[in-house]
């Protein structure tokens, strides 16, 4: 399988490559060339059945019994014999829990295989790398879990200094692994952000300290998100809608590329909150840039979907230059439209949309606790609320639940009145000792500090 950019410059590459290069020299996203059909879940386990899915993908750049293997392994740190068990809410509607990972929230499914294969790749090139990110909470912790046991792979995460909740604050600090640096800087998550990204433009630096990333426009994150789409539908045994809490768009999308795949997926219903860009767009067919507000579910609290142009490029007859030209129009005027033939043929049959505010989050998190006793965080309620609200009759939806009650605690004690106690395996979170370096928010100091982490 190869890869091109979605910007239609940048060189093609194989699977390895794409993986250590996230972003494109063009600025594009990479995806594959072709969409493989055929899925075939082999095995009983989901690490086995995810090993056959994906390897069409990896085909040609990772033997299939190494691939499996690195599966078997990322999978084996999910607290559930199911990995991502289907659990009935209501007669027609079920959740999906991809929490049961080490930091509690779906990013784990990605970032556990992601490690895995950094580590295979770059012991097979006898290469290191240095990964740098910057994190509002949820990608922070699990980027560091997925590496923490990597050979060639170190990592620094810069979060906003008293702007993360404790227990994502000692899911970042409390790993005592020597390749693990996590960074409190005296900003805004996107004075973090734009501490990454100046790291990245200055060239020697970059490739001095042989920078990369691993965020959420990392092909290999959305390929590893496809499987239990899949998985969910082998279990259910009928075809289904899946509704999405959604920020950059990675997961739905992943959702969008399991159907081309062959995956029996009815509709994909997008779950906004109130930074609702996504939402408005399905009902205007115009994208309009607005600022960010804080809501009760943060990881969604973002102003522009990256991985939404994996869609626009597909929306665009995979032509890069069009795709360019529309990004560059909306970067400079704030709005991007699409032409009603494009939304007539992507986006109308497929796609569905609903906001949540706070209001409506915490009603459902109050109503789903009275009903059933049980507890849900807030990025899944605004799920739960968009697959209520897009239901169609006689079709069953499963809801993508993405964090684990206790991963936002002070969200569910306001809805609920019930404090959520962390999961056994986790438990002992609050007893760990924190490792923390402290860093104004100036680019030279962090230069520093990266130079200083090999
Ligand atoms: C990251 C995250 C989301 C949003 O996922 P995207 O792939 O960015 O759309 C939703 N819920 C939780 C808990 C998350 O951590």
């Amino acid at each position: 399988m190869r890869y091109v950019s979605t910007r239609g410059r940048a060189a093609e590459l194989g699977f390895c490559d794409a993986l250590l290069a996230g972003l494109a020299t063009d600025g594009g996203l990479y995806v594959p060339k072709t969409w493989p059909t055929n899925p075939t879940l082999a095995g009983s386990t989901y690490a086995s059945k995810a090993a056959s899915l994906m390897a069409p993908y990896v085909e040609g750049e990772i033997p299939q019994d190494v691939f499996a293997q690195l599966c078997s392994t990322a999978y084996s740190a999910f607290r559930d014999p199911a990995v991502v068990p289907l659990v009935q809410i209501a007669p027609e509607h079920y959740l999906l829990e991809l929490f049961h990972g080490p930091t509690l929230a779906f990013k784990d499914v990605a970032l556990q295989l992601i490690g895995q294969l950094f580590d295979y790749v770059l012991t097979q090139r006898n290469q290191r790398v240095m990964i740098v990110g910057a994190t509002s909470g949820d990608t922070g912790s699990a980027a560091i879990d997925g590496v923490k046991g990597c050979k060639n792979v170190d990592i620094v995460i810069l979060y906003p200094n008293g702007r993360v909740s404790e227990v994502q604050r000692r899911q970042m600090t409390t790993i005592a692994s020597p390749n693990v640096h996590t960074v409190a800087v005296d900003g805004t998550f996107d004075d973090c952000q734009d501490l990454v990204k100046a790291m990245f433009n200055d060239a020697p630096f970059r490739e001095a300290n042989r920078l990369s990333a691993v965020n959420s426009i990392n092909w290999a994150r959305v390929m590893a998100q496809t499987v239990y789409y899949f998985t969910a539908l082998e279990t259910l045994g009928r075809s289904a809608s899946f509704s999405v809490p959604t920020g950059n768009f990675g997961n739905v999308l992943a959702g969008w590329i399991a159907k081309q795949m062959g995956a029996d997926i009815e509709k994909l219903i997008v779950g906004s909150n109130s930074n609702d860009i996504l939402t408005r767009f399905f009902e205007t067919h115009s994208m309009d840039m607005l600022p960010v507000v804080p809501t009760l579910s943060p990881s969604m609290d973002i102003q522009v979907s990256s991985n939404f142009e994996r869609l626009l490029f597909e929306m665009n007859n995979r032509d890069g230059g069009a795709t360019t030209e529309q990004l560059n129009r909306f970067r400079q005027s704030g709005k991007l439209s699409v032409e009603p033939d494009q939304y007539e043929k992507w986006i109308a049959p497929t796609f569905r949309a609903h906001r949540a505010n706070n209001d409506e989050t915490l009603a459902v998190m109050k109503r789903i606790y009275g009903e059933s006793g049980m507890l849900v965080d807030p990025h899944t309620a605004v799920g739960i609320a968009s697959a209520e609200a897009c239901a169609e009759p006689g079709v069953p939806t499963i809801t993508l639940a993405t964090a684990h009650p206790a991963k936002f605690p002070d969200a569910v004690k306001k809805a609920t009145g019930v404090h959520p106690a962390l999961p056994d395996h986790v438990a002992d979170l609050f007893d760990r000792e924190e490792r923390i370096v402290n860093l104004p928010n100036d680019l030279q100091a962090i230069e520093a500090f990266v130079a200083s982490c090999h």
